[in-house]
């Protein structure tokens, strides 16, 4: 056994010259949140006849990763923010320094940073453990090569179903996700001919907008002018957006790009898709919505085998903080961290099992410790937390690495 979580062995009883390894495939849904990855392995049939390709996926590892950007950009404006406070208070004020800052080319911010470099140390912890032939990357929300210039041809020039796709989602982008009429979010939007069809309005995607259901039904078949007579201004927004294409840049997101440079880099093939054919191999493999299954979704699937299975959610935890002072809320000190990340053997973020015999608290737990130099530790089980268990009750199954894990199960 090479290790506990994810569980890892090896195999040793095989000989160099005679192994064969099965094509395995890394797949990854970039998100800014969380990041499916999946792993797979591939198989290709030829049909006789046609000569047509069939790729099919057999699901093996299924994990999300949970970024945590947001508690680095906290940590940061909050670090910001208490060092203004203390050069305001002692301070006269003076002019701001101008123009004096420069950025690398790729700069990107530091919660940023952090999700392309947790998801390349994921790709290469997994590239060392599994034998990985080939990535896939989920790159950008829509192909515009497959809507071939869209805001020129429609799309009854664009034959075939996953062209729908890429035109949804190319207009998800361009109108920020929301009603175009009353700006309602977070509902199911449909497509809406700005000039309505049967008044000869084209199929073109800039005659297209979202609008949400009651919206949709309200204006039926009535010219936008009359149907939003009482609010000329939407009208002349509406009009304006329509006519305007999404530049390229808006499509590709500067994490995902940059995480593409870095994988390229790896000397491994890497495959890259759109999220509209992400979209529609899941609605017609029939495969329910979440992150990881969206990674093993990316790019060429047409069958995908053995996806329901547990999921790996890998919470990115950090390896702690330099700071040694508490502080509170308004940036006075409240308390001080030992000097040591670690208490007799033990650091937070370890796996430990701790087996208590006697008293309140007997019983066998599994799971993250949290350390305190008094020796009574906290530990976050898969039930809960149970707090002050001694150390001498506990044994190490793995070192903290800087991420929290869990198992969860796929709804169905
Ligand atoms: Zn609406």
């Amino acid at each position: 056994m090479h290790r506990l979580v994810p569980f890892t062995i090896r195999l040793i009883d095989r000989e160099q010259e005679d192994c064969a390894l099965q094509p395995v495939r890394l797949k990854l849904d970039p998100g800014s949140k969380t990041t499916g990855v999946a792993l797979v392995r591939e198989s290709q049939e030829v049909d006789v006849d046609t000569g047509e390709v069939q790729r099919s996926a057999h699901v093996l590892f299924l994990a999300e990763l949970v970024h945590r950007g947001h508690a680095i950009r906290d940590a940061l404006r909050q670090r910001a923010a208490f060092r203004r406070r203390r050069r305001g208070a002692n301070l006269r004020h003076r002019q701001p320094r101008f123009d004096n800052r420069t950025r690398r080319n790729g700069w990107l911010p530091p919660s940023l940073q952090h999700r392309v470099d947790t998801i390349m140390s994921w790709v290469r912890r997994l590239c060392h453990w599994v034998p990985v032939s080939e990535l896939s990357q989920e790159l950008v929300r829509f192909d515009t090569q497959a809507l071939q210039n869209p805001e020129i041809s429609g799309i009854e020039y664009q034959q075939g179903e996953l062209q729908g796709y890429e035109v949804r989602e190319y207009l998800l982008e361009k109108w920020g996700r929301k009603c175009a009429y009353c700006g309602a979010e977070n509902v199911p939007l449909e497509i809406d001919h700005i000039h309505p069809r049967s008044k000869g309005g084209s199929d073109r995607v800039s005659n297209l907008t979202l609008a949400c259901r009651p919206c949709n039904q309200r204006k039926g078949n009535l010219p936008v002018e009359h149907f939003l007579a009482k609010h000329p201004e939407r009208i002349r927004k509406i009009l304006a957006q329509a006519k305007a294409p999404l530049r390229d840049a808006a499509a590709v997101n500067s994490t995902r790009w940059a995480l593409y440079q870095r994988l390229k880099a790896m000397s491994l093939d890497v495959e890259v898709a759109s999220g509209g054919r992400t979209k529609y191999n899941r609605h017609r493999l029939q495969v329910p919505k979440k992150h990881c299954l969206d990674a093993a979704c990316v790019g060429h699937v047409d069958v995908i085998q053995n996806w329901q299975q547990p999921v790996l959610s890998i919470q990115s935890a950090g390896r702690g903080s330099y700071q040694r002072t508490r502080l509170t809320k308004h940036g006075f000190p409240r308390g001080y961290l030992t000097r040591s990340k670690s208490a007799f053997g033990f650091q937070t973020g370890d796996l430990v099992r701790a087996v208590v015999t006697t008293g309140k608290k007997a019983g066998t737990y599994l799971g993250r410790v949290a350390i305190r130099a008094i020796g009574s530790f906290n530990i976050q089980s898969a039930t809960g937390l149970v707090q002050g268990i001694h150390h001498r009750f506990c044994t190490r199954i793995q070192r903290a690495d800087g991420y929290g894990y869990s198992w969860t199960r796929i709804a169905i």
